[in-house]
């Protein structure tokens, strides 16, 4: 495995590669969704790379930034034991200069959700992903479900640049007892991390209301409230594809969403119906 620095090394590290070129961008801390997401790369293509950046871009300020997960040592042996052939590792200086032109967040499906509660968050995620894929010039990008309004928003500014990527959505890998997998769940305490299991169960709640036959967002909505109810509830949200606040679940085209406050972690999950 190849490890690359800055733009030219990367540059150097990928030119003699003919072949398709699967990428996955992360911020490190790597866990099983990571892998999942490295696993899917390998098998469509001929060359892996991975990114690991903490991009400043896209935290708030007051942010957990500064404290964000960093497991250098760990990431590396991952990626090599996952066959990954470049791992794109740069610091913020290879990344920005001191000024820079930014992506923006389109209005409609930028300032919902995540994008309300963490105003500029996608402008940070937007650019850093820009300049990523511009770098590795990838044939596909691999994005989790789990972050699905990144994802959208990924998926319409590859499409607005007319930039020829495929993008590949993967499925959220969970724990046994449900909850999702996030490098933040490093923060829970042993309590934090049962109150944490409310998110998924409210989820699970949404779908077996939907299996039993009521497509009522008002409804689900309610009873997932109630079984978050303990925790600081950012936002509980029913929408369809285009991130659109439906009444009424219409199956193949609905995602659930929440995000909610454990002690002082952030969380989100969500569910695509
Ligand atoms: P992050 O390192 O959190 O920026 O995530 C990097 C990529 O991994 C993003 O596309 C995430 O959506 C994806 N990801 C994060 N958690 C999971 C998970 N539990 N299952 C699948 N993909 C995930």
């Amino acid at each position: 495995m190849i490890i690359a620095r800055s733009a030219q090394e990367l540059q150097d590290a990928l030119q003699l590669k003919t072949g398709t070129i699967g990428f996955v961008p992360t911020m490190g801390a790597l866990h099983i969704g990571h892998r999942s997401l490295i696993e899917a790369a390998r098998s469509g293509n001929d060359y892996v790379v991975v990114s690991i950046f903490v991009n400043p871009t896209q935290f708030l300020p007051g942010e957990d930034l500064s404290k964000y997960p960093r497991r250098e040592e760990a990431d590396f042996k991952i990626c090599e034991l996952s066959g990954v052939d470049v791992l794109f590792y740069p610091d913020v200086n290879a990344m920005y200069g001191e000024d820079e032109v930014r992506i923006c967040a389109p209005d409609v499906r930028g300032f919902i959700l995540e994008g309300s509660s963490r105003p500029g968050h996608f402008d940070g995620v937007l650019t850093v992903v820009m300049k990523l894929l511009n770098m590795v010039r990838p044939a596909r990008v691999y994005f989790g479900k789990k972050d699905a309004q990144q994802l959208a928003l990924i998926t319409q500014m590859c499409h607005n640049f007319f930039m020829n990527i495929e993008i590949i959505p993967m499925e959220t890998v969970r724990e046994s007892d449900g909850l999702a997998l996030s490098s933040r769940n490093v923060y829970l305490n042993s309590a934090e991390r049962q109150e944490a299991l409310k998110l998924s169960a409210a989820l699970k709640c949404a779908t077996k209301m939907l299996m039993q036959g009521n497509t009522k967002s008002a409804e689900i909505k309610e009873a997932m409230e109630a079984i978050l109810e303990p925790l600081d509830v950012e936002y509980v949200a029913i929408v369809n594809r285009a991130f659109e606040s439906i009444d009424e679940v219409v199956t193949g085209n609905t995602i659930v969403l929440v995000a909610a406050r454990v002690g002082t972690t952030r969380l989100i999950d969500n569910v695509w119906m």
